[in-house]
């Protein structure tokens, strides 16, 4: 449904400093799916989701929404942006306070240029969206007499009523307390999938991320590093920086041993000895790798050292987090966390052994 091939937008000040932007990012989004960018505040997100509103004119790429150019740097197509068809809600959402419910949801359409809906036609649609997004007892009320998800909702209804072909999201939640958040975006992610609109969601925050998405990009300093659902950027992050941002994880060093991967696995001699891993893609016999193990994956207690990927630890601290027990566990010289069971009763100074299941041991060559 939408398509953003090489997309390249480079922002600098007077004396031309580079500041950030988007460099090089491509992906595609099918229709009816829910696209989430996820990053760190400055990797390009907004610069992203505006080149695809036409709120921003990159330098150069493509950008198609349901086979139609919206802009081709090469070709030197760029659609205007009251001529796409998209809907947009951001993080500073502008609710008309001086309007009804209603005729905030409704203002758009009425103004709409070209193919302006009848007014039957407008009653309809509005309320079929209030209705959706659960505002429809609400219509004669005055927007201010909100409260802060409601008005969230309405952004949205506003933004569906034009049933666009594509709808943007920028951070919409971030201005919502923790707790209405986690409700708002079950919502959304109901209001989405029933709608039927496709969508790219932009969040700084992981968790909000996995919650709701179909799939998802990361972006770190204007570029693309990883893109895949939920599962596979958690739980087969093929760059540091993923691995890193997603989630905690527990980070070594080493060097592939064996002469080179094979059927996706290959071990790599490091501090604590030779660890046995997942590749992503074939490396080189000795080249310098990075392999990361998330907390939950390691466990403790139950194995017997001598087993492949098997260490001997011992616990420096232990904190009972009532559903978890989380421990750290040094293993030659390197503090390991993990996350185990509460049932797995060891105190400081036990002796443990410590293993890393190969399928979920992950190597990271860059
Ligand atoms: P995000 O939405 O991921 O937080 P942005 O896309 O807004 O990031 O910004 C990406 C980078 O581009 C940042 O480093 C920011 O400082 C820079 N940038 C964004 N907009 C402008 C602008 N209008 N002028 C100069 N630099 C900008
Ligand atoms: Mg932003």
């Amino acid at each position: 449904m939408l398509s953003v091939q090489n997309l390249f937008k480079a922002y600098e000040t007077r004396s031309g400093e580079p500041t950030g932007g988007a460099f090089d990012i491509s992906f595609e989004v099918a229709r009816g799916e829910l696209f989430t960018l996820l990053g760190p505040s400055g990797c390009g997100k907004t610069t992203t989701l505006r080149s695809i509103a036409g709120l921003e004119t990159p330098g150069s790429g493509v950008i198609e929404l349901d086979g139609a150019p919206l802009f081709n740097g090469a070709s030197q197509v760029s659609v205007p942006m009251y001529e796409r068809d998209i809907g947009m809600v951001f993080q500073s959402y502008a609710i008309w306070p001086h309007m009804s419910v209603f005729e905030n949801a409704a203002y758009p359409l009425r103004v709409q240029r070209r193919n302006r809906p009848s007014r039957e036609e407008i009653e309809k649609r509005i309320m079929r969206v209030l209705e959706m997004v659960g505002l429809a007892k609400y219509r004669g009320r005055s927007a201010t007499q909100l409260s802060g998800g409601q008005q969230q909702r309405l952004a949205l209804a506003r933004a569906l009523a034009r049933e666009p072909k594509l709808l943007l999201l920028d951070e919409p939640l971030s201005n919502l307390d923790a707790q209405l958040r986690e409700q708002m975006r079950a919502e959304l992610k109901r209001i989405q999938s029933e709608w039927g609109v496709t969508t790219v969601y932009v969040t700084h925050d992981q968790a909000e991320a996995m919650a709701i998405s179909d799939r998802i990009a990361v972006l770190n300093q204007g570029r693309l590093m990883q893109l895949g659902s939920a599962e596979e950027i958690y739980e087969r992050p093929t760059t540091e920086f993923v691995a890193g941002f997603i989630g905690r994880t527990n980070f070594f060093t080493g060097r592939l041993a064996e002469a080179s991967v094979d059927r996706s696995y290959g071990v790599v001699e490091s501090a604590i000895g030779p660890v046995r891993c997942w590749f992503h893609k074939a490396a080189p016999s000795g080249a310098a790798v990075k392999f990361v193990v998330r907390p939950e994956n390691v466990e403790c207690a139950r194995m017997s050292a001598g087993h492949e990927n098997t260490f001997e630890g011992n616990v420096v601290s232990r904190v009972y987090l009532g559903d978890i027990a989380e421990y750290t566990i040094r293993v030659s010289e390197m503090d390991v966390l993990v996350r185990a069971h509460p049932s797995v009763a060891l105190s400081p100074g036990d002796a443990t052994p410590v293993y890393f299941p190969a399928d979920r041991t992950i190597a990271i060559c860059e």
